[in-house]
């Protein structure tokens, strides 16, 4: 029989491209791609999915703010989006944009599926364009979206809506008993309160007219685009076949019990509620767990065109080099809340972490097993029980951590094996007496060996690269130092 390896789903959120990435989509994805090379270091078979969201109204007033045809200016941007493979060194198997054909078949076959619950009622409401949502009155803060500090239009029109509602007990229950399992617990019970008061109808579509003509049309109603959220949402399976490859969409999402959503805090509901009762009403299996990540401030502020403290993560990977920017995000940033972002914190952890700690360690390492004294390998088994003791322990609290999303803590606990390997240098001194001490000499090569396997869903390049010093015994630094 044919052996089948456990499958891994994981998608990123499709950012919007109404500009080019900032850090804060730069830490979502760093975040997925770790999860990504993590599990397939485990053996499994992963699918791990981004792309972008193409379709919103707000793409359509940037277009038409920089003067450029939409189709040409959502092209432009997605494509810098896409780029980001090669800047951040991401492993994602598939980049799906919402304009694509495959896509809208399977916004059609969703929306015919969900048939019985879409109505249609003349609607007045407060629209953020920023968010692309409607807000009740209540949501705001002094009368301001709480996203974007923008003062909602007063929109009136005739649109489709979804009977949510009929959805309430079932998601409540879903998401009680972890079976739709919201990680950290905080938005789990920030999802369970805002189920306890209640959920209405959702409106999902727009007048063509206000759309200014740019998105997916409703079947059977071109006077109406369907609403982003059950549009972009729908890319997690159709860019799994939903709608043209109906094995591969089975075999991955309808079958498959390991599906995974990284998402920001500020689309917890549409993924938690809108998405899965979307799901129900199509009698589709729904993802498993949604992992809910913070924002990146930005000097204590929220990152914003106003404030003019974007930063690129483009220039930082140019300045940096892309490990030291996956090394901030994962390390600095808290997995679950919000995390801020300064260059003398980047410039800390280069110097300290990465310069000093890891690179200092393995080009002593290396030094000392150049010395022509010593013959390598000796032996591929750690001869010091400490060592070996050391080494299990950090694997163990390594993969807890990955486990529990928590990538500061797995780093930590490499960091951990790294300052045991320059205690152990100081106390065995291999450079005196060397022809005595090549069994320590040896263990800390093979210690290194398995910090490098370790960084690698982190650190790909330069997991990398320790392992091909290692087999040359040259070393070049690793984090050379800054001007
Ligand atoms: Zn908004």
């Amino acid at each position: 029989m044919e052996k089948k390896n456990k499958k891994f789903y994981i998608s990123s959120a499709l950012p919007y491209v109404n500009s080019v990435p900032h850090i804060g989509f730069a830490l979502e994805i760093i975040q997925a791609d770790v999860l990504a090379r993590y599990h397939r270091s485990l053996g499994e078979e992963v699918f791990f999915l981004t792309g972008t969201d193409e379709n919103g109204l707000k793409i359509a007033r940037a277009a038409e703010e920089a003067g450029v045809p939409v189709e040409e200016f959502a092209a432009k941007n997605a494509e810098a989006f896409r780029e980001l493979k090669g800047i951040l060194n991401l492993s994602f198997d598939d980049f799906i944009r919402t304009t694509e054909e495959r896509h809208i078949k399977a916004v059609y076959k969703l929306w015919q599926a969900c048939q019985k619950d879409i109505y249609k009622k003349k609607y007045q409401g407060l629209y953020c364009v920023g968010c692309e949502r409607f807000y009740k009155e209540e949501e705001l803060i002094d009368g301001l979206c709480p996203e974007h500090e923008t003062k909602p239009e007063i929109i009136e029109e005739e649109n489709y809506f979804f009977k949510l509602s009929k959805y309430e007990k079932q998601l409540k229950n879903l998401i009680e008993k972890d079976i739709l399992k919201i990680i950290p617990q905080t938005r789990k019970n920030e999802i369970l309160g805002f189920l306890g008061k209640g959920l209405e109808d959702i409106c999902i579509s727009r007048s063509s007219e206000r759309a200014r003509n740019w998105g997916i049309p409703v079947p059977g109603d071109p006077s109406q685009k369907i609403w982003c959220w059950f549009d972009a949402v729908v890319n997690y399976v159709s860019a799994l076949g939903y709608g043209s490859d109906d094995k591969n969409f089975e075999q991955w999402w309808q079958e498959n019990n390991n599906k995974l959503h990284i998402i920001g805090k500020g689309i917890l509901n549409f993924h938690a509620l809108y998405w899965p009762a979307a799901l129900l009403s199509a009698g589709l299996s729904l993802p498993n767990i949604l992992f809910v990540h913070g924002y990146v401030t930005v000097g204590g502020q929220k990152m914003s065109k106003s404030l003019g403290n974007i930063v690129d993560p483009v220039g930082l990977v140019k300045k940096y080099g892309v490990d030291t920017v996956r090394y901030f995000f994962l390390r600095e940033i808290s997995p679950f809340e919000d995390g801020d972002f300064a260059y003398e914190k980047f410039e800390e952890r280069y110097n300290a972490d990465l310069a000093k700690g890891l690179g200092n360690l393995v080009a002593r390492v290396l030094r000392l097993a150049q010395n022509p004294n010593v013959k390598i390998p000796m032996s591929n088994q750690i001869q010091n029980p400490n060592v070996k003791k050391e080494i299990n322990r950090t694997k163990k609290d390594y993969e807890r951590a990955l486990g529990e999303f928590k990538f500061n803590e797995a780093l930590k606990a490499i960091w951990e094996l790294i300052g045991f390997c320059d205690r152990y240098i100081e106390q065995e001194r291999p450079w005196e007496d060397t022809e005595n001490k090549l069994p320590v000499i040896n263990d800390l090569l093979l210690a290194i060996e398995e910090v490098a396997k370790l960084l690698e869903p982190f650190l790909p390049e330069t997991s990398q690269k320790i392992i091909t010093q290692l087999q040359l015994l040259e070393s070049t630094p690793l984090f050379p130092r800054l001007d």
